[in-house]
């Protein structure tokens, strides 16, 4: 990507390097997350599977946070990314009369208090409405990379930029709607499908981002947009089901199928246009 012109956003709280960190998590705090977050494109019950699956990753609650190496390349980075995504969103609420209130993004590193409960990396970056921060632990990029196979500093904006798009669904009420109806309903299948909704609907404006920034500041390389795709398509429901259970049971699915994934976040990618995005009255996703 070209993020030279970027400046960084103001927006980041960096936790990292702060001695150790939380030992262990407690199942109360967990839930709390469980039900308050939205996580990035993935079930925190599959990547929390993956993780315990895996013969190198022992328990990353316990482990000291790690200092921040002195030429923090991807600090910056994020903050660039950060900061894109502050003008393009100034720039759409602007274009319907309101104001954009900008979302803190918090660097951590193995866990960390939120508003919703203790968040721990193994259940990957995510959005906690209740104090409207992002949160990432870094070391989610290397997992991007190495057991999602979606590597690319594109692949790398799009996780910021769906967890914003939950910012930007929490701003404008939608998913406070959401959470109602899934309450209401009463129903873990009917909950799940609106969870899906809102999640394509976060791919999708994590799209409209793409767009923008692109359009405005010419931010992609030739052929970046496909690291974007995927990274959608390596952590669609289906696919993640697959690898750790080796079936697929669509109606526990919480995000959506790869394809699924691919088409809504190409929707605002393609389009620029938020209007693009009504994931909720949509016949077929
Ligand atoms: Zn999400």
């Amino acid at each position: 990507m070209r993020l030279d012109d970027q400046s960084e956003s103001q927006n980041v709280e960096d936790r990292r390097g702060g001695g150790v960190v939380a030992g262990s998590v407690g199942i109360g705090t967990l839930l709390v997350a469980l039900a308050a977050g939205y996580f990035f494109g993935i079930d925190p019950a599959v990547i929390l599977g993956l993780v315990s699956n895996s013969s190198h990753n022992t328990s990353s609650a316990a482990r000291p946070a790690a200092k921040p190496p002195a030429n923090d390349e991807m600090a910056s980075f994020v903050a660039k990314v950060l900061g894109s995504t502050e003008a393009t969103w100034q720039t759409v609420f602007r274009e319907a009369g309101r104001r954009y209130q900008e979302p803190k993004l918090v660097l951590f590193a193995g866990a960390t208090p939120t508003a919703c409960g203790t968040g721990k990396s193994a259940m990957g970056p995510f959005y906690c409405p209740a104090d409207q921060k992002v949160y990432i632990d870094l070391a989610f990029y290397r997992d991007l990379r190495e057991r999602f196979h979606a590597p690319g500093e594109f692949a790398q904006a799009y996780v910021i930029a769906h967890e914003v798009g939950h910012h930007v669904q929490h701003l404008l009420g939608i998913s406070d709607k959401v959470h109602a109806a899934q309450q209401k309903s009463g129903n873990r299948a009917a909950a799940n499908a609106l969870s899906v909704r809102l999640e394509l609907q976060a791919d999708c404006f994590a799209g409209v981002w793409g767009h923008r920034a692109d359009s405005m500041q010419k931010i992609l390389e030739p052929g970046e947009t496909e690291q974007a795709l995927t990274a959608a398509s390596a952590i669609g429901d289906d696919r993640l089901q697959r690898q750790t259970q080796g079936q697929i049971v669509p109606e526990s699915f919480t995000h959506g199928t790869s394809e699924q994934r691919v088409r809504w976040f190409k929707r605002g990618m393609d389009s620029g246009d938020v209007r693009q995005c009504d994931t909720f009255s949509a016949a077929s996703l």
